[in-house]
């Protein structure tokens, strides 16, 4: 299945010269959404995934159908503020300034093979943040998926020497 032709790049969002690559157009394709669910499905079964944690927000909506088709629970990563309960927050280097992350404090067990999900791997500052905040927890990082790598940021670099997929590379 041709991924790529299915995500509509759009030029100068949200800032001039950034090309936003838009996976709505993959979401609302039935096989685009399922190819997705399913191929990370494929790459992870069999590495004892125990928990999907999933980066607000697109990360939700390809990691809460992952985690259903795998079996497992999901966790979510949210922006600061939004999680009810006690939480657990990292802060982390964006472009410009800093911004942070959280997560529910109970919501890893010491020891659980966590695969963390998002739509895209830019320089890896998001995912890189989510995965301190589990492993503070005590969780085990199995892995990250990704639909879109702009792999001439380098992101795979800052995740280490773990499993990394993703389904759709730009240089
Ligand atoms: P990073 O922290 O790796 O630099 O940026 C990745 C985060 O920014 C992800 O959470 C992703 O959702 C968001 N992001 C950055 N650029 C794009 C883009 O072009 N398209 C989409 N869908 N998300 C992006």
């Amino acid at each position: 299945m041709d991924l790529k032709r299915m995500i509509r790049v759009i030029p100068d969002f949200p800032q001039p010269g950034i090309s936003f690559k838009d996976i709505t157009t993959v979401l609302k394709d039935p096989d685009g959404l399922r190819f997705t669910v399913q191929e990370m499905a494929r790459r992870f079964r069999d590495r004892g995934v125990d928990l999907i944690v999933g980066v607000e927000s697109r990360g939700f909506l390809i990691g809460a159908p992952l985690a259903y088709e795998l079996g497992t629970g999901f966790v979510l990563v949210r922006k600061p503020g939004k999680l009810p309960a006690a939480t657990l927050r990292v802060e982390y280097e964006k472009e410009y300034g800093t911004d942070a992350l959280e997560i529910h404090r109970d919501a890893v067990q010491p020891g659980q093979r966590v695969l963390l999900v998002d739509d895209l791997l830019a320089t890896g500052g998001t995912i890189a943040a989510a995965a301190r905040l589990v492993e503070e927890l005590g969780g085990v990082i199995a892995g990250f998926a990704f639909m879109i790598e702009l792999a001439g940021l380098k992101g795979r670099d800052r995740l280490g020497d773990r499993e990394i997929l993703s389904l759709v590379r730009y240089d």
